[in-house]
């Protein structure tokens, strides 16, 4: 249950973000904004008109209404902004570390320069910690529908971008028709690179995409994940490996992934020993925030105090930073908790 106790713990624990979209999270205001300035027409006037364009009912509809909006971005400098929003917002929330993904080919087939897109991103993340001390790195998600020979393009430029704070390796986009097995050359190339890896799998598609994203790719990190559920096998092996699923429970809901919050399976999951990290995807589109995700975590799921800090903590322990940050993040996050807890007696 949700008492005010626990409301007030879930609000002030330090938080880590795993997987959260940048264009996905760009404010209705922004956006609108963004597209005067940068004369893009797109289907709304007002904040009413993105808001209603924002009531897609599938994931083919959700796909194409991210597409639409993140035209909008067209600068370095566009980039910097929406990353600065995003990174006080989280710092707001208590996010003391967030990995923020950039759908590369969204912005390099409008003939967009990616390391210029990353520059800006880098520069307004660079500017929230300055300003709050909340860390902010990068990773790239590759449309998977783009295919291969795409993405080693896009990793060329991720290489150059490390030193700007590109820690992290993605597929995500249209999961059907597009598995992950003729990635995983790419994939052995960004391992090499030195970047930390995660898929988008068992999202829509069923555990064989799963399968294919741990087996194929090597990934430590799922991006939802949550059909493994269907496959008793398949959660023994995450669980063995430690393989971490970041889950985004409004998301599913909202995209028609899972019918409805009875049928989601983050409980089963927690359940079964696999290790899962709370996390928004793309606020924006699906009206949330992680905060709300770590409330609705109590109040459809029935987790605890105890669950949620492990949910956290399991967040802080997975990041794609170099050792020495992961742990003084762990720490960071594990005193705060601990410190939280004894003051609100949860
Ligand atoms: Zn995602």
């Amino acid at each position: 249950m949700l008492t005010t106790e626990l409301d007030e713990f879930i609000v002030r624990m330090p938080k880590v973000e795993l997987h959260i979209h940048l264009e996905g999270a760009i404010a209705p205001r922004t956006l609108l904004e963004l597209a005067h300035q940068n004369g893009v027409e797109i289907p709304a006037r007002d904040v009413a008109g993105v808001e209603q364009l924002l009531r897609y009912r599938n994931f083919n509809e959700f796909i194409t209404v991210f597409m639409t909006m993140a035209r909008v971005i067209v600068r370095g400098e566009d980039f910097a902004r929406l990353a600065y929003e995003l990174g006080i917002d989280l710092a707001t929330q208590q996010v003391r570390y967030a990995e923020v993904m950039i759908s590369p080919m969204q912005h390099m087939r409008r003939g967009m320069d990616l390391y210029e897109a990353i520059s800006g991103a880098a520069e307004g993340f660079a500017q929230v910690q300055r300003e709050t001390g909340t860390q902010i790195r990068i990773a790239l998600d590759h449309g998977r529908q783009y295919g291969p020979d795409m993405a080693w393009q896009v990793l060329d430029v991720a290489r150059k971008a490390r030193p700007l704070g590109v820690v992290g390796w993605s597929i995500g986009g249209n999961e059907i028709g597009f598995p992950p097995e003729p990635f995983a050359e790419v994939f052995n190339a960004a391992r090499a690179a030195g970047l930390g890896l995660m898929a988008h799998a068992g999202e829509v598609v069923g555990p064989e995409s799963v399968w294919g994203a741990i087996e194929s790719l090597g990934v430590s990190r799922l991006g939802h994940g949550i059909r493994s559920v269907d496959d008793p096998r398949l959660l023994v092996v995450l669980a063995q490996r430690g393989v971490v699923l970041d889950v985004c429970p409004s998301s599913n809901l909202r995209t028609g992934a899972v019918a409805s919050w009875e049928a989601h399976p983050l409980r089963k999951l927690y359940d079964a020993g696999v290790l899962v990290t709370i996390n928004s995807d793309d606020p924006t589109f699906f009206n949330t925030t992680i905060t709300e995700e770590y409330r609705r975590s109590v109040t459809h799921f029935g987790f605890g105090a105890d669950e949620l800090s492990a949910m956290a903590r399991n967040a802080a322990r997975s990041a794609f930073l170099p050792p020495v940050e992961r742990a003084a993040l762990c720490a960071q996050v594990d005193a705060g908790i601990a410190a939280l807890r004894h003051e609100l007696g949860v």
